[in-house]
């Protein structure tokens, strides 16, 4: 019997670093020993709110940003950093823990770190990828490079062009993840690392196998149509305390692997439980967007036109300013405005109705695997595809449309959240379905579910036992 120890690499962003505390989890409870390798900048904001599990530990890099990167901060330096000093770090981790007679026995690199099969190999340790986001969205990077980039940059403005990939459903422009075109939104180049990305999952010497939150029945086609990829099926990455809530047999340990990078308020809760069923509307935007102030004042305001209780997670500025909305008394007359919350608390709270989301990947599964129909809110990077999904393929929400601005107004938010509420309009039909992909999500993710046993036979299969 080998003695295991994994190491996973993340950026210590609040989207990625959920899913990889998830998998720690799930490998700590077969017996894996885990180090998860951070920015120190990263480790410090886990320190502040965290207390690390038995079983796992941390250990950091220099990104050349040890005090954070400002949103001023140079992105290619930060980039030049994290690769050279992550790799570096990582030799020196694999050594030392050979040294110390507890070697790695597998690395487990997020795959925005995709230098990193290269350390592996190197040092002759087993190494898979780990994928946070859909499938479906790492084979639209796969179509764009390998075929499909100029019939892309050339249409995908076009609101009447769609274009139909193998396994995936029909896109448009809006669907497509938006890094892969300029924009103000996106804060840097990314497509050269999106292409080492394809390169390095798609290696035919090493074929690595790619660790993918998601399940299968949630992307049965994307999870097989690319024959290069060995993709596994190892989702939802979600805490099962939550997911479990109502049984007794899950201990409350479950919830000691979640962990907020943000301050949050509990203030929230006696609130909630004081609304009545299904009655409240969840408003969040995740850890990253930073909506423009006209656009905010506009969900305010359809907010305040539904008349409806609603719960909204303003994060504060990361520069201290308050950008104070207009009708901020009227809004805490109606609803609650937190700065942070327990999301998974949230969702999982009977008087939950509506989830209006930005569509970050983890978001996504949440909302699908608690059940909630979706007004989908997409802002940039991958949530255009998870937006689409959600909408037309998982038939769980609709999606705000923009005006020629870019700009969605108060009267759209308040028509999405009615169609989403009521019964009349298709709302019935959006939360059958949720509830229908709730009992999937459950299913695949529970101890001996499909998911569950995909990690179990890659662990084993690592060990060679
Ligand atoms: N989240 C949370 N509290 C909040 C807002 C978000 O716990 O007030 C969590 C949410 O449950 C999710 C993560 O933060 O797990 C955000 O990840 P996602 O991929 O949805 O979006 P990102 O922040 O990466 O854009």
């Amino acid at each position: 019997m080998v003695n295991h120890h994994f190491i996973i690499v993340t950026f210590a962003l609040q989207g990625h670093l959920n899913p990889c505390l998830q998998l720690a989890k799930r490998l700590i409870r077969m017996g894996v020993q885990v180090t998860i390798v951070v920015s120190v900048h990263g480790e410090r904001q886990i320190s502040k709110n965290f207390q690390t599990p038995d079983g796992l530990k941390f250990a950091t890099y220099s990104d050349g940003y040890d005090e954070g990167l400002k949103p001023r901060g140079d992105r290619n330096r930060f980039f030049a950093e994290t690769r050279s000093n992550s790799s570096q770090r990582l030799r020196e981790i694999i050594t030392t823990s050979r040294e110390e007679g507890c070697p790695i026995t597998c690395l487990v690199y997020n795959l925005f770190f995709p230098w990193l099969g290269k350390v592996a190999r190197d040092c002759h340790v087993r190494s898979s990828v780990l994928w946070i986001q859909p499938a479906t969205v790492l084979h639209i990077y796969y179509y764009y490079f390998n075929g499909y980039e100029e019939v892309i940059t050339q249409k995908y403005k076009d609101p009447s062009w769609c274009i139909e990939l193998p396994g995936l459903p029909r896109l448009h422009g809006r669907d497509l993840p938006s890094l892969l075109f300029p924009s103000t939104k996106n804060p840097f180049n990314a497509l050269p690392l999106f292409k080492e990305m394809i390169e390095t999952v798609t290696d035919s010497e090493t074929t690595p196998q790619i660790l993918v939150n998601t399940f299968g029945s949630l992307e049965p086609e994307a999870l097989k149509v690319i024959e290069k990829y060995n993709l596994i099926a190892i989702g939802p990455l979600i805490p099962s305390a939550f997911l479990e809530k109502r049984d007794p047999s899950v201990s409350d340990s479950d919830t000691s692997f979640e962990c907020h990078l943000f301050q949050k308020t509990n203030d929230y809760t006696e609130w909630l439980n004081a609304r009545s069923e299904s009655s409240v509307v969840y408003v969040s935007f995740g850890s990253l967007v930073n909506l423009p102030k006209p656009q905010m004042e506009e969900i305010a305001r359809g907010l305040l036109e539904t008349h409806r209780p609603f719960l909204w997670v303003i994060r504060a500025k990361e520069n201290g300013e308050e950008d104070r909305l207009s009708c901020m008394e009227e809004l805490e007359q109606q609803g609650k405005i937190v700065p942070w919350c327990s999301q998974q608390e949230i969702l999982s709270h009977p008087s939950l109705g509506c989830f209006v989301t930005h569509c970050g990947w983890s978001s996504t599964l949440e909302s699908l695997a608690y059940g909630i129909p979706v007004v989908a809110f997409p802002y940039f990077s991958d949530q255009g595809t998870n937006a689409k999904m959600m909408v037309d393929v998982w038939k769980i929400g609709v999606r705000v449309s923009a005006n020629e601005e870019g700009l969605v107004r108060s009267d759209e938010v308040k028509k999405c959240i009615e169609m989403v509420m009521r019964n009349e309009e298709g709302g019935e039909e959006l939360r059958k379905n949720a509830k229908k992909w709730k009992d999937m999500a459950r299913e695949a993710g529970k101890e001996g579910g499909f998911s569950d046993e995909n990690l179990k036979a890659f662990v084993k299969e690592i060990g060679g036992n």
